[in-house]
């Protein structure tokens, strides 16, 4: 069975639900960075044999999204690669107990990784969680947003969650103008036009008193 697929050129992805939270892959000319390393030990383990054939480049980054268990889990199976992910995450995925690697590079706001030909940027938001963050491949005009996007689902948001700065995140995408997002989990969405729906959702959400706001009580 092979999981990974392609969805552009350049850029393929894990997006089925067999991992639970969406991985993927952005391969330069001389190696390729993994985005999220799935649910479980094993199953990072399979993502990764997947890179090697599907790739056959070395993974020489890999990219935390967030911290939740869903997309770290399989972390171990990247120990030889240079783990990337804001400082927050890398503080958060402690509390994991499947995983014994963590990143060495960490960010507050941004990264790029870039080769003498093509580069990637890292951006941090916040929203789903405090520590969200999403990757933007312009070259193909590809976006990995992690957890910003549930697709198909009603969407986690728990006490980290921000609904002004998702709104924000999601915002910024469209004016990235993607052809491609790969959300955190569900099904990619092409084009930016299925991002309206996300957003009237939040708007709607940060409109009632159940989000962000309390009534005043008599
Ligand atoms: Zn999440």
């Amino acid at each position: 069975m092979k999981y990974l697929e392609n969805i552009s050129p350049s850029v393929a992805a894990i997006s089925s639900g067999w991992s639970s939270g969406n991985v993927g892959v952005v391969a330069f000319d001389n190696f390729v960075i993994a985005i999220d390393t799935t649910n479980s030990p094993e199953r990072g383990r399979i993502f990764r044999e997947e890179i090697d054939s599907h790739f056959n480049l070395d993974v020489k980054y890999t990219f935390l999204t967030h911290h939740h268990s869903d997309h770290a889990s399989g972390l171990n199976a990247f120990s030889d690669t240079t783990i990337i992910s804001t400082k927050q995450t890398a503080k958060k995925i402690r509390s994991l107990t499947r995983i014994n690697t963590y990143p060495s590079v960490v960010f507050d706001s941004e990264y790029t990784i870039s080769n003498e030909t093509d580069y990637a940027e890292l951006h941090h938001t916040g929203g789903h969680t405090s520590d969200s963050s999403y990757l933007h491949f312009p070259k193909e005009r590809v976006i990995f947003s992690g957890d910003l996007i549930f697709e198909g689902y009603l969407f986690f948001a728990g006490y980290q969650s921000n609904p002004n700065k998702w709104i924000a995140a999601l915002e910024r995408f469209k004016e990235l103008n993607p052809n491609i997002i790969v959300p955190g989990h569900g099904p990619t969405l092409n084009g930016v036009k299925p991002l309206d729906k996300h957003i009237s959702l939040l708007n709607l959400l940060t409109s009632t008193s159940a989000c962000g706001k309390r009534e005043k009580r008599p």
